[in-house]
Protein backbone atom coordinates (compact mmCIF):
# COMPACT_ATOMS: atom_id res chain seq x y z
CA UNK A 1 0.00 0.00 0.00
CA UNK A 2 1.10 3.50 -0.66
CA UNK A 3 1.98 6.39 1.59
CA UNK A 4 1.65 10.35 1.09
CA UNK A 5 4.88 10.52 0.03
CA UNK A 6 4.69 8.56 -2.86
CA UNK A 7 1.85 10.96 -4.02
CA UNK A 8 4.64 13.42 -2.96
CA UNK A 9 7.42 11.88 -4.88
CA UNK A 10 5.09 11.85 -7.98
CA UNK A 11 3.34 15.56 -7.97
CA UNK A 12 0.24 14.31 -6.96
CA UNK A 13 0.46 16.80 -3.66
CA UNK A 14 2.45 19.00 -3.49
CA UNK A 15 5.99 20.28 -1.50
CA UNK A 16 8.76 22.40 -0.79
CA UNK A 17 10.98 20.82 -2.19
CA UNK A 18 14.88 21.39 -0.59
CA UNK A 19 17.03 18.90 -2.91
CA UNK A 20 16.44 15.73 -5.74
CA UNK A 21 18.43 13.52 -7.81
CA UNK A 22 17.74 10.12 -9.41
CA UNK A 23 17.49 8.37 -5.94
CA UNK A 24 16.77 11.24 -3.62
CA UNK A 25 14.05 13.65 -2.83
CA UNK A 26 14.21 16.19 0.33
CA UNK A 27 11.55 18.73 1.19
CA UNK A 28 10.04 20.76 4.08
CA UNK A 29 8.01 18.82 7.13
CA UNK A 30 4.77 19.96 6.33
CA UNK A 31 5.07 19.97 11.06
CA UNK A 32 7.93 21.44 11.64
CA UNK A 33 9.18 20.96 15.25
CA UNK A 34 11.63 24.07 14.73
CA UNK A 35 12.26 26.56 11.70
CA UNK A 36 13.72 24.69 8.55
CA UNK A 37 12.87 20.70 9.67
CA UNK A 38 13.37 18.93 6.14
CA UNK A 39 12.70 15.32 5.16
CA UNK A 40 15.13 13.50 3.49
CA UNK A 41 13.65 10.18 1.69
CA UNK A 42 14.21 7.94 -0.99
CA UNK A 43 12.67 7.31 -4.09
CA UNK A 44 12.33 3.48 -3.27
CA UNK A 45 9.22 2.76 -1.67
CA UNK A 46 10.69 0.59 1.79
CA UNK A 47 9.16 1.43 5.03
CA UNK A 48 12.22 0.84 6.94
CA UNK A 49 15.73 1.62 6.44
CA UNK A 50 17.31 -2.15 6.71
CA UNK A 51 14.84 -2.79 3.67
CA UNK A 52 16.61 -0.18 1.49
CA UNK A 53 18.73 -0.82 -1.09
CA UNK A 54 22.58 -0.43 -0.89
CA UNK A 55 22.06 1.93 -3.60
CA UNK A 56 19.48 3.85 -2.05
CA UNK A 57 21.17 4.30 1.10
CA UNK A 58 24.49 4.99 -0.08
CA UNK A 59 22.62 7.66 -2.21
CA UNK A 60 21.16 9.20 0.84
CA UNK A 61 24.22 9.17 2.66
CA UNK A 62 26.02 11.38 -0.30
CA UNK A 63 22.96 13.52 0.00
CA UNK A 64 22.48 14.21 4.09
CA UNK A 65 25.28 16.20 5.04
CA UNK A 66 24.90 18.51 1.90
CA UNK A 67 21.53 19.20 2.84
CA UNK A 68 22.27 19.44 6.76
CA UNK A 69 24.61 22.07 5.21
CA UNK A 70 21.64 23.94 3.16
CA UNK A 71 19.40 23.80 6.17
CA UNK A 72 22.09 25.27 9.03
CA UNK A 73 23.16 27.94 6.13
CA UNK A 74 19.44 28.83 5.49
CA UNK A 75 18.03 28.52 9.43
CA UNK A 76 21.43 29.96 10.97
CA UNK A 77 21.20 27.14 13.08
CA UNK A 78 24.73 25.35 14.63
CA UNK A 79 23.15 22.60 16.19
CA UNK A 80 20.85 19.92 14.64
CA UNK A 81 19.42 16.10 15.04
CA UNK A 82 18.91 13.62 12.52
CA UNK A 83 15.58 11.49 12.99
CA UNK A 84 14.65 8.13 11.73
CA UNK A 85 11.76 6.07 13.03
CA UNK A 86 11.27 2.63 11.98
CA UNK A 87 8.00 1.31 13.25
CA UNK A 88 4.91 2.99 15.16
CA UNK A 89 6.12 2.04 18.65
CA UNK A 90 9.26 4.00 17.63
CA UNK A 91 6.87 6.90 16.52
CA UNK A 92 7.05 6.47 12.73
CA UNK A 93 3.58 7.99 11.11
CA UNK A 94 4.74 7.66 7.47
CA UNK A 95 5.67 4.16 6.55
CA UNK A 96 8.23 5.01 3.86
CA UNK A 97 11.72 5.55 4.98
CA UNK A 98 12.67 9.19 6.02
CA UNK A 99 15.14 11.42 7.70
CA UNK A 100 14.25 14.32 9.89
CA UNK A 101 17.01 16.91 9.97
CA UNK A 102 16.00 19.32 12.98
CA UNK A 103 17.34 22.60 13.92
CA UNK A 104 18.04 22.88 17.28
CA UNK A 105 18.03 26.53 18.51
CA UNK A 106 17.32 27.19 22.68
CA UNK A 107 13.56 27.61 22.77
CA UNK A 108 12.80 24.73 19.65
CA UNK A 109 13.87 21.43 17.94
CA UNK A 110 13.55 17.97 18.85
CA UNK A 111 13.22 16.87 23.07
CA UNK A 112 14.26 13.68 23.64
CA UNK A 113 13.57 11.63 26.40
CA UNK A 114 17.30 8.98 26.73
CA UNK A 115 17.01 6.78 29.70
CA UNK A 116 19.85 5.29 29.96
CA UNK A 117 21.09 1.89 31.01
CA UNK A 118 24.70 0.23 31.45
CA UNK A 119 26.06 -2.67 28.77
CA UNK A 120 26.46 -5.98 30.84
CA UNK A 121 29.73 -7.75 29.33
CA UNK A 122 28.11 -11.26 29.11
CA UNK A 123 25.14 -9.39 27.08
CA UNK A 124 27.48 -7.28 24.80
CA UNK A 125 29.51 -10.88 23.92
CA UNK A 126 25.63 -12.20 23.40
CA UNK A 127 25.30 -9.58 20.56
CA UNK A 128 28.31 -9.47 19.01
CA UNK A 129 28.24 -13.06 18.47
CA UNK A 130 24.82 -12.92 16.57
CA UNK A 131 25.85 -9.92 14.89
CA UNK A 132 28.87 -10.85 13.50
CA UNK A 133 26.91 -14.16 12.27
CA UNK A 134 24.12 -12.10 10.24
CA UNK A 135 26.78 -9.55 9.16
CA UNK A 136 29.50 -12.52 7.82
CA UNK A 137 26.80 -14.08 6.26
CA UNK A 138 26.23 -10.51 3.80
CA UNK A 139 23.43 -9.13 6.36
P1 LIG B 1 7.48 10.10 11.32
O1 LIG B 1 6.74 10.26 12.63
O2 LIG B 1 6.86 9.05 10.45
O3 LIG B 1 8.96 9.89 11.54
O4 LIG B 1 7.35 11.51 10.60
C1 LIG B 1 6.53 11.76 9.49
C2 LIG B 1 6.72 13.21 9.16
O5 LIG B 1 6.12 13.48 7.91
C3 LIG B 1 6.06 14.18 10.17
O6 LIG B 1 7.05 15.07 10.70
C4 LIG B 1 5.01 14.91 9.34
O7 LIG B 1 4.87 16.26 9.71
C5 LIG B 1 5.52 14.74 7.94
N1 LIG B 1 4.48 14.73 6.94
C6 LIG B 1 3.39 13.93 6.93
N2 LIG B 1 2.62 14.20 5.86
C7 LIG B 1 3.26 15.18 5.17
C8 LIG B 1 2.95 15.87 3.95
O8 LIG B 1 1.94 15.64 3.29
N3 LIG B 1 3.84 16.80 3.54
C9 LIG B 1 4.98 17.08 4.24
N4 LIG B 1 5.79 18.03 3.74
N5 LIG B 1 5.30 16.45 5.39
C10 LIG B 1 4.44 15.52 5.84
Amino acid sequence: MGTIFDKILSGDIPSHRVYEDDLVYSFLDINPISRGHTLVIPREAKARVHELSDESCAAIGRALPRICRAVLKATGAVDYNILQNNGAPAHQAVFHVHFHIIPKFADQGLGIGWKAGSLETEDAQTLLAAMHEDLASGG
